[in-house]
């Protein structure tokens, strides 16, 4: 008697789930998740990450109980896990999401990959998200995407045959025991597929009216935003679900509703986006560790300030909005776009810092991690993709734009509290006696470890002449190529087209 087994990876749900679809009509199945230690040892793993991974298999396992199946939790690396079954009863076929992790999951899958060969064993692996493998460039990768976002759901399976597989129980490990940080964001989204649907319904009914105008601020950001990423990089949701039922509430809306109708269009944009993004890291996972552009190589690699970097991670840089960001990252995991963009661009330009180190440790920030969005982001908003017209965020700027009052800065860090209006951008000017008057000590407010003019002007002037030099320019057609997008041009004027429904992304690549 054999066996079908289902590899959960990043996708904890039951609906819209080809691998379980197809293992199901197959015979009788497994159901496993494996926690892989070696995952759990990446630099960009953290304890946020597993304990929402814990809770969303919890869901899982309800939601598989429900059709009859069990789900097996093992703690084994992927390859000494499916040896292990097979022994057990042979595996006749595995059946799997595609995945474009990090380098540890991608070698992992080259090795399951080759272990199947050796055993004869059929491994089917169907796509995600709107992600393709084995892509040489960009072209129709748009049409692609909105064919696969419109077809309809995989059905759920009403029962299946479990293969009755007994396996020792065993007790989670703790984060610790995985080698992780204990830190958790004690105000984090929590994990699984009914959190996940309740973030839905009440984004697309109630808070995507705040959508439009709402995401860039900090302020506004966490209740405006959709928060679905999370849900998204663990496969609580499938994409295509979140994008079918946003286009069903889209049409739905009326005359009155058009902002709210908008802001759902402009947060369906962003699911291309999503994919958009993991594709590059798809297509070349040395994006995680190398330049996109080789031009950039040395660039600041060898000018490493480690003061800087703890600073930075220590929310001690000095400029209020960048400290308070770091502060709310380690409450709740999550930050909004700009807010991200602003704390990388600080870190790349004014303290000259490496992407890579900064971005192993904002990835154990954000617990929506995505490999694929995060390393492309990184490197796009530290210029190095060769592609992408740097932007440089000015944290006083921000703080100026999005953050008048200073309701941030103050919820955050404390000692903002007592610091007058007028000093709230840049609070270590204040003098020695006002400080002394409001109770504010020199560690409250640090002064800024480089003068951010001075150093943002030192930074561009590096950065731009490595973008003049003509090695530089001419890498460029080649990565446009493989990695950019291909604004849909109109074939009868050759003008780019007018935005004009659901499906006219507006792209920021
Ligand atoms: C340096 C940096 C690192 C980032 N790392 C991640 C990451 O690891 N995981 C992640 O999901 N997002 C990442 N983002 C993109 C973006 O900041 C988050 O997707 C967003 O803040 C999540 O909140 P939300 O779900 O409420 O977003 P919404 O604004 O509601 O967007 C809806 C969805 O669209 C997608 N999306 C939104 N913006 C982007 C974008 N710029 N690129 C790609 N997809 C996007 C996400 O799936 C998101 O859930 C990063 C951005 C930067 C600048």
């Amino acid at each position: 008697m054999t066996h079908a087994v289902v590899w959960f990876k990043k996708d904890l749900r039951v609906v819209d789930h080809a691998p379980l679809w197809h293992a199901v009509g197959h015979g009788p199945v497994t159901c496993v998740y494996f926690i892989e230690p070696s995952l759990w040892a990446s630099p960009d793993a953290a304890t946020q990450h597993y304990l929402f991974t814990v809770e969303s298999l919890r869901d899982l396992r309800e939601d598989l109980a429900k059709m009859g199946l069990k789900l097996h939790v093992l703690v084994s690396e992927a390859l000494d896990g499916l040896i292990q079954l097979n022994a057990q009863k042979p595996i006749s076929a595995l059946f799997s999401h595609e995945e474009s992790g990090n380098g540890v999951s991608y070698g992992r899958d080259k090795a399951v990959k080759q272990w199947c060969r050796e055993q004869s064993v059929v491994w089917h692996e169907y796509r995600q998200f709107g992600v393709t493998r084995g892509r040489h460039d960009r072209d129709h990768w748009k049409e692609r995407w909105e064919i696969t976002m419109s077809a309809p759901l995989i059905a759920m399976p009403n029962t299946a045959v479990d293969s009755g597989l007994a396996m020792p129980r065993a007790t989670l490990p703790s984060p610790r025991q995985l080698g992780l940080d204990p830190h958790d964001p004690p105000l984090r989204q929590l994990g699984g597929r009914t959190q996940a649907l309740q973030t839905l319904h009440n984004f697309l009914h109630e808070r995507s009216a705040q959508y439009r105008g709402g995401i860039s601020s900090p302020l506004s950001a966490p209740t405006a935003c959709s928060r679905l990423s999370v849900y998204l990089t663990y496969g609580c949701l499938s994409m295509r679900e979140v994008f079918q039922v946003s286009v069903q509430h889209i049409g739905q809306l009326g005359a009155a509703q058009s902002r709210q109708a908008r802001g759902l269009q402009s947060f369906v944009s962003r699911l291309y986006w999503h994919c958009h993004f993991i594709q590059k890291l798809e297509d070349e996972p040395a994006i995680e560790f190398r330049n996109m552009h080789r031009g950039y190589d040395g660039l600041r690699e060898n000018d490493w300030q480690a003061s800087h970097f703890e600073r930075l991670k220590d929310a001690s840089t000095g400029w209020p909005m960048v400290d308070a960001c770091v502060q709310m990252l380690r409450e709740t995991g999550w930050l909004n776009f700009r807010m991200r963009a602003m704390l990388v661009s600080v870190a790349a330009y004014p303290l000259w810092l490496d992407w890579r180190p900064v971005g192993h440790w904002l990835a154990t920030q954000f617990l929506d991690y995505e490999p694929g969005i995060h390393w492309s982001q990184m490197q796009m908003q530290s210029g190095t993709t060769g592609i992408n017209v740097p932007r440089i965020y000015n944290p006083i700027k921000q703080a100026q734009d999005h953050d008048t009052q200073g309701a941030f800065v103050r919820r955050w860090i404390p000692a903002m509290k007592k610091v007058p209006d007028a000093w709230l951008f840049e609070p270590w000017r204040m003098p020695l006696s006002l400080r002394q008057a409001h109770g504010l000590s020199a560690q409250d407010l640090p002064t800024p470890a480089v003068d951010l003019v001075v150093a943002t002007r030192t930074a561009k002037t590096l950065l731009f002449d490595r973008r003049k030099q003509p090695m530089v320019r001419e890498g460029k057609a080649a990565i446009v190529k493989k990695h950019g997008s291909r604004k849909r041009l109109d074939s009868s004027t050759n003008r780019r087209r007018p935005a004009a429904s659901v499906n006219q992304l507006t792209l920021d690549l």
